[in-house]
């Protein structure tokens, strides 16, 4: 899955890419998807987005937002595959759920794997969804303060007692960040996947806002993580600590192997002698 490093990544990307161009046509689900969510009917993409001018484009957590003409917005996210940005003249991808072709005939492909977002929003709509309202701070923002973190943290402990994955990917926790990002974000944090939040001494919180800045922040700098594609189509240059590959591999901090457990809906890697569980 795409996750906010990448997706900061292609956002940026975007932005020297097609910024000011103006889309010519638009296909939408030329390659039928059972996890591709729109949330107009398909024929309205090419009628709303042709002859509009990319006036912006940025991302909020995991979401890619293209503005046009300043009014309607284009977001990509909560997505896995790829996006990648075609110069003129070279090939396009067999299948895919977007193309936007350019006036200038260049073109932005969007193939995905298992599910994603290809949204169309006015203002409002933008201002009021749950996921990129302006309202949230990204874990990378300066707004993103301890304060806030611990807000965060407060507002899950009043609904359940959630272990750290549970919190970290779910609404309360970081923004933009999924399962992939999760396993280093815990390592660099020495902090278990299934440590209860709960448990968490304010000291132990300041280490976790740390660590899931930090973490993230090296990811983006690098431009996304090596098992994922950026706008085009080359992998990111961060290499995570923690990956299928590195199970039964010596910790790079005390040299235990590595483990790996299926926990919340998929793989967690960790440490079992540096990242306390409770
Ligand atoms: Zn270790």
């Amino acid at each position: 899955m795409l996750e906010l490093p990448e997706i900061a990544t292609i956002s940026r990307q975007l932005q020297s890419t097609v910024s000011d161009k103006t889309i010519g046509s638009v296909t939408v689900l030329s390659s039928p998807h059972k996890f591709a969510f729109l949330n107009r009917a398909a024929d309205d993409y090419p009628r709303l987005l042709a002859g509009r001018k990319i006036s912006a484009t940025i991302s909020r957590g995991n979401y890619a937002i293209l503005t046009l003409d300043n009014t309607l917005s284009l977001v990509l996210g909560d997505m896995g595959g790829r996006l990648l940005y075609h110069p003129e003249g070279s090939p396009l991808p067999q299948k895919h759920q977007l193309l936007v072709e350019f006036e200038d005939r260049t073109s932005l492909t969007l193939t995905l794997q298992m599910w994603g977002a290809i949204l169309l929003l006015d203002p409002d709509q933008l201002a009021a969804h749950s996921r990129i309202s302006r309202m949230i701070p990204d874990p990378l923002d300066d707004d993103f303060t301890f304060e806030h973190f611990q807000r965060r943290i407060d507002s899950a402990l009043l609904i359940e007692s959630p272990s750290l994955k549970y919190f970290i990917i779910s609404q309360f926790g970081l923004p933009g960040t999924g399962n992939g990002c999760t396993h280093d974000i815990l390592f660099n944090a020495r902090l278990h996947p299934k440590f209860p939040l709960a448990n968490l001494t304010s000291e132990l919180r300041h280490n976790l806002w740390q660590a899931a800045r930090g973490t993230l922040k090296s990811m983006t700098e690098a431009g996304g993580r090596s098992t994922e594609h950026d706008l085009f189509d080359a992998p990111g240059k961060y290499v995570p600590i923690l990956s299928n590959d590195k199970v039964g591999t010596p910790c790079p901090v005390c040299g235990t192997p590595i483990e790996r457990i299926t926990y919340l809906g998929g793989a967690s890697f960790f440490c079992p002698k540096d990242q306390a569980m409770n």
